[in-house]
């Protein structure tokens, strides 16, 4: 792609950048906590939660301070419960270095945080010029490419494409691209300001398939252990869990459920006492 089509990004993008909340702040706590909400959770389901969270724990020292079971139980109806645990040691960290971490190698030392989330931080709360790689991207940069891309190659493509000094519009308006044009099904190249750069256009096999950093689709939540662990924490968020009483609460076998328990009691998820399941 050249620089021109770095122009047509920008002018398509910046009139039209999808309003969501994380794009008015450039604090790098409230960008670290739609970060981490948005790496398995999609936008929508993200923003009442993100704003519910930010009201209980507007810095990371407040975050910091609360329980971990407090904060597990803000974080009810997200999923994924690891990241709120991993978001709560990151504040501790943060409150340890007495300083947010505003450099690639210092970011990526904060648990649950890879090179996605440490880059979007240093292009979206510091502004430093930094390409992110996330779904969107990763699919739009595989098609303009005509090809499967590797991890090390799409990173590199968008490292290529980035235009110094503005970091935080060309990752944004990339990202639309992505979202709202370049979708995995049925992109509107019509309307696209990357289609005198693209190689596929929808010709032929899509290259975005496979290819570094675009999400496959999720597996089956139905009868998944995801589910019934979700049920489980959904239950514990409302208080203590007779030990007994979890299978038929997680809608499984008492096999599969002491599995699962262990699972997140290894992962310091929930604590056992003697006939009791809880937050910690
Ligand atoms: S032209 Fe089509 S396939 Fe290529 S980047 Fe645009 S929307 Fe995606």
């Amino acid at each position: 792609m050249s620089t021109s089509g770095q122009t047509e990004v920008l002018q398509w993008g910046l009139p039209r950048l999808r309003d969501l909340p994380w794009r008015h702040t450039r604090d790098p706590w409230a960008i670290l906590v739609s970060e981490v909400m948005l790496q398995q959770t999609q936008a929508p389901r993200v923003i009442p939660k993100w704003f519910a969270f930010l009201d209980a724990y507007p810095t990371a020292p407040s975050c910091a301070a609360a329980s971990l079971g407090d904060v597990l139980r803000l974080w009810q109806g997200l999923g994924y419960p690891r990241r709120a645990k991993n978001l709560h040691t990151a504040a501790q960290e943060i409150v340890r270095h007495d300083a947010f971490p505003s450099t690639l190698e210092d970011l990526l030392q904060l648990p649950g945080v890879g090179q996605y989330t440490a880059r979007a931080l240093l292009a979206f709360a510091f502004e430093c010029d930094a390409a992110v790689v996330d779904t969107n991207i990763a699919r739009v940069l595989a098609r303009v490419s005509g090809r499967r891309l590797t991890a090390r190659e799409v990173q590199t493509a968008a490292d290529a494409l980035l235009p110094p000094g503005n970091s935080w519009a060309w990752n944004q308006c990339l990202m639309d691209v992505g979202a709202v044009l370049c979708r995995p099904l049925a992109p509107r190249c019509h309307e696209c300001p990357l289609r005198e750069h693209c190689s596929w256009r929808r010709e032929g096999e899509d290259p975005a398939a496979g290819s570094a950093g675009v999400s496959r689709s999720q597996a089956r939540f139905e009868g998944s252990d995801r589910q019934a662990r979700g049920r489980l924490m959904k239950a514990l968020a409302q208080g203590a869990v007779p030990f007994d009483d979890a299978p038929a609460l997680m809608g499984c076998d008492v096999a599969r459920a002491d599995r699962l328990i262990a699972a997140l009691i290894g992962e310091g998820l929930l604590t056992r006492g003697c006939s009791t399941l809880s937050l910690p």
